[in-house]
């Protein structure tokens, strides 16, 4: 009998992440365990001044994306997984992704929860293959600016800041060579 596997696994969504003073109350303490770069703060390692948001964002000169790739069937996955989802091996490899990309789909958000910025752009690009969810920041979020098609790169931005002065960086997808 095949044991079962969860496909995802007890990793903290990093919309829950808390990012403010650490040891201020006892829940989130326990969130703040489960992030690595937090715990590596926690544990007394070096303070470092820019931590992603997510944790398959590599910040450093050159900042990229790095992917789950199943080494079965190649298909590549951003969070955590104990099993692949197209093919249910449970090999993975860690894989940089192309900054460069195309937009393949967008929406312009015009209504959102309170306190975020509306409008905006969500889209999906193809980073040499690989499909990538983000926002397109620096550019203006109207039809006449985002077409279907038209190149963008990977851009870093600051989320947050906390009481340290650490910094979350966070990602989106600005147009490139414009
Ligand atoms: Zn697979």
């Amino acid at each position: 009998m095949r044991p079962v596997i969860p496909v995802v696994g007890p990793a903290v969504p990093w919309d829950r992440w808390v990012w403010g003073p650490i040891g201020a109350d006892e829940a989130p303490a326990v969130r703040r365990w489960n992030n690595p770069l937090i715990r590596s703060r926690l544990q007394g390692d070096e303070v470092a001044e820019k931590i992603p948001l997510v944790d398959y964002l590599v910040l450093g000169s050159n900042p990229h994306l790095v992917a789950n790739e199943c080494t079965s069937c190649g298909a590549r996955f951003f969070d955590r997984r104990n099993a692949c989802a197209s093919c249910g091996k449970i090999e993975f490899k860690k894989v940089d992704v192309p900054t460069a990309g195309e937009v393949r789909a967008f929406t312009i958000v015009s209504f959102a929860a309170p306190g975020v910025p509306v409008p905006y752009v969500a889209a999906l690009v193809d980073c040499g293959g690989t499909s990538v969810r983000g926002n397109l920041i620096n550019v203006e979020p109207d039809p006449d600016h985002v077409t279907l098609g038209m190149p963008v790169q990977l851009a870093t931005q600051v989320i947050g800041t906390d009481e340290s002065g650490t910094e979350a960086i966070g990602f989106g997808f600005e147009p490139r060579g414009g």
